[in-house]
């Protein structure tokens, strides 16, 4: 009988970082009121901060209660949507704006850490997107091409070399990008908040937004215990804005897709030296994604999409035992301990979002994936536009709400796909 699934999130158990609670229980007013405590609204928050503007940041539980306390920790650059397609997505100056905007996004993350002294486990040691069939050789060739082209210093490895850097006998090619790097996540967003607090930043935490209003010139913010008068607003709450019962946030239109992680205890040295020596981090080219990386202290740690909770949770564990022998043989007889999934905010074109929803107030998501450089990197835009409004802030357009349709049936595509996907692997 397999065990059910209990949320035990490995960053929550290392994290090396606590940051106080502190609710909101007066009421008060702010230049600039942000809603979410992950990366993008914590990167807002600091940089206004840095500004000298008066700014309040409401996180309804914990700083990286979202996504940016439950994600892998591959600080990449750019998006998962390959150059060339965001060109021909947003036309070529637009697309150009966004790729150039992201591809220096792990710069930014690293620098913060620096300057910020954030103890969040940070290596700049590249990533691998490994190829599992000759086939998908094809799609890394097509991606370094394009990374070429804009001048970026990645790298094609062949078979041996993947299987030097990477340990695992999966793996026919892989295309290393020595921008990028690995955290701990959840340390990371506790860090900008310790920062974004010092730079002068009011950080609330279980203070959940239950209403805004706007009337007399200003937005009016309600939470439980206080309220907050503010002029402007940024909603940061990405996948997570349907949680809990708001009134006159923007309903944020995206694509619900779940992605899960599993981590074993430390590995003994002598197998930890085997696998990743260089601590890249990992992810290969399938439909239905895997990825996998060491923590600072040699656990490994696999994901894919899918969520761990009812049926599907039984065929994506059994899945991961059976993908991590196939990674590594040398892991044989090694369990994992912690498991976790968090919610991902997908759209169509899968790229990121700032819509306009009322007199100076905007909301940023749908990073489809990729929210550790991103998110950091559109939370300094919106600190330009609060401080200036200027509307070419953002390397998108600032949009009026566009309907994402069919989303309740593209969510279970994702979701049975990958169950059934990691049901049929787990057999042969
Ligand atoms: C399992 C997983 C793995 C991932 N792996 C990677 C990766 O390796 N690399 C990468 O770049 N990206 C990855 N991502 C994506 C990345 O984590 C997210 O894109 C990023 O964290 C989004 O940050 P955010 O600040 O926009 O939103 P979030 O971190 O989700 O924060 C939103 C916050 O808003 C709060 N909130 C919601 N409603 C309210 C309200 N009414 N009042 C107050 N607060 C509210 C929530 O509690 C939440 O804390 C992954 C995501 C997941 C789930």
């Amino acid at each position: 009988m397999q065990k059910k699934y209990q949320h035990n999130n490995l960053w929550e158990e290392t994290s090396k970082i606590t940051f106080r609670n502190r609710v909101l229980r007066e009421d008060i007013t702010a230049e600039v009121v942000i809603i979410g405590g992950g990366y993008t609204g914590l990167s807002a928050a600091l940089h206004i901060a840095q500004k000298g503007v008066d700014v309040v940041l409401l996180e309804a539980k914990t700083i990286g209660h979202g996504g940016s306390g439950r994600n892998v920790g591959l600080v990449n650059a750019g998006l998962w949507t390959p150059p060339n397609e965001v060109e021909e997505f947003l036309g070529i100056e637009q697309g150009a704006k966004l790729n150039r905007a992201l591809a220096s996004g792990p710069d930014l993350v690293f620098q913060l850490i620096e300057t910020c002294k954030i103890n969040c486990d940070a290596k700049r040691n590249g990533t691998l997107h490994c190829a599992d069939t000759d086939r998908q050789i094809n799609d890394l060739k097509s991606r370094f091409y394009q990374q070429v082209a804009r001048n970026a210093p990645v790298e094609l490895l062949g078979v041996e070399e993947t299987f030097v850097r990477t340990g695992s006998p999966q793996f026919v090619a892989s295309l290393f990008d020595p921008r990028a790097g690995t955290i701990q996540p959840l340390s990371y967003a506790k860090g900008i908040a310790w920062a974004a607090r010092k730079a002068g930043a009011d950080v609330y935490q279980n203070s959940p937004v239950t209403s805004v209003m706007f009337y007399n010139d200003h937005w009016n913010i309600e939470t439980p215990n206080g309220t907050v008068k503010a002029k402007k607003i940024i909603q940061a709450t990405n996948a997570y804005s349907n949680d809990f019962k708001n009134n006159g946030l923007h309903k944020n239109q995206f694509i619900d897709v779940h992605y899960f992680q599993m981590a074993t205890e430390p590995l003994p040295q002598e197998i930890r030296n085997t696998i990743l020596p260089n601590g890249e981090g990992c992810w290969n080219c399938a439909t239905v994604m895997t990825s996998f990386r060491l923590d600072d202290e040699g656990r490994l740690l696999i994901g894919a999409v899918g969520k761990l909770s009812g049926v599907g949770g039984y065929m994506h564990r059994a899945w991961a035992k059976r993908k991590l022998k196939l990674l590594y043989p040398q892991l044989v007889g090694i369990d994992f301990k912690n498991e976790w999934h968090g919610r991902i905010s997908m759209t169509s074109d899968h790229l990121p979002k700032v819509v306009g929803f009322g007199p100076n107030a905007i909301s940023i998501f749908g990073f489809s994936g990729r929210g550790i450089s991103p998110g950091t990197v559109f939370g300094k835009c919106a600190a330009k536009w609060a401080e200036s409004g200027d509307c070419e802030a953002f390397p998108v357009e600032i949009s009026i709400k566009k309907k994402e349709h069919f989303k309740k049936i593209k969510s279970n595509f994702y979701g049975i796909g990958a169950a059934l996907t990691h049901f049929v692997a787990a057999r042969f």
